[in-house]
């Protein structure tokens, strides 16, 4: 699904940032999708509707899992710290040959956001397909340079002295941000946790939802 051009690059080493391929599935999936429109035999609509529910709907959920259940057993938010990949795999999310997911963890004193740099790269396994956003230039660069003037656009203003860290995902390295657990939430099920936990708030353009509100 045009995602394939990850495979090969490593941001660590010194190389050409070959877009080409990109660019040409992504002309052939416009050409497809032009030639089965025209046919009748797709409705534009309908696919735009598909690729949103993939972007926040079923990818997100098993990101949510992840920090619902990191949220409630502390022997398992230890797990993830130490091997994020691992602890991941328990709950049956795995990625491909040689992706690891590292877990950053928001605290009162620090915000963490993720970007690639790049191109896209993105925790596939635990996101499902990065948003359009994450992958345009003016989020890729201004994300490092004025990640706190980036969180503001996404309405997300923090405290002036909470620090913010910004990680540049690779093909190697993906990153998971675990929100903050919403204070009002003793004694909620995972499932109810995992309610809360938004795709945003696990690529750090966003908090975790507010319990009164997931409630309404
Ligand atoms: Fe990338």
């Amino acid at each position: 699904m045009g995602h394939t051009h990850h495979d090969d690059h490593h941001h660590d080493h010194d190389h050409d940032h070959d877009h080409s391929e990109l660019s040409e599935t992504a002309l052939r999936v416009r050409a497809l999708e032009s030639i089965l429109t025209e046919k009748g035999l797709v409705d534009p609509a309908a696919l735009d509707l598909i690729v949103e529910t993939y972007e926040t709907r079923v990818g997100p959920r098993n990101g949510a899992r992840v920090v619902a259940r990191a949220w409630s057993d502390p022997a398992y938010l230890e797990r993830l710290r130490r091997d994020a990949t691992a602890a991941i795999a328990e709950l049956g999310y795995t990625g491909r040959q040689g992706e690891h997911i590292v877990a950053v963890e928001n605290t009162a004193d620090e915000h963490n956001l993720v970007v690639c740099t790049l191109c896209s790269c993105y925790p596939w396994s635990v996101l499902g397909l990065p948003p359009v956003w994450y992958k345009s230039p003016p989020y890729r660069s201004r994300a490092v340079i004025d990640p706190r003037g980036v969180l503001a656009e996404f309405g997300l203003t923090l405290a002036s002295d909470t620090r913010i860290r910004v990680w540049d995902s690779t093909a190697e390295v993906r990153y998971l941000v675990i929100p903050r657990r919403p204070s009002g939430t003793q004694g909620w099920s995972e499932e109810q946790l995992a309610d809360l936990v938004t795709r945003d708030s696990m690529i750090g353009t966003g908090l975790a939802r507010d319990p009164a509100e997931a409630a309404a």
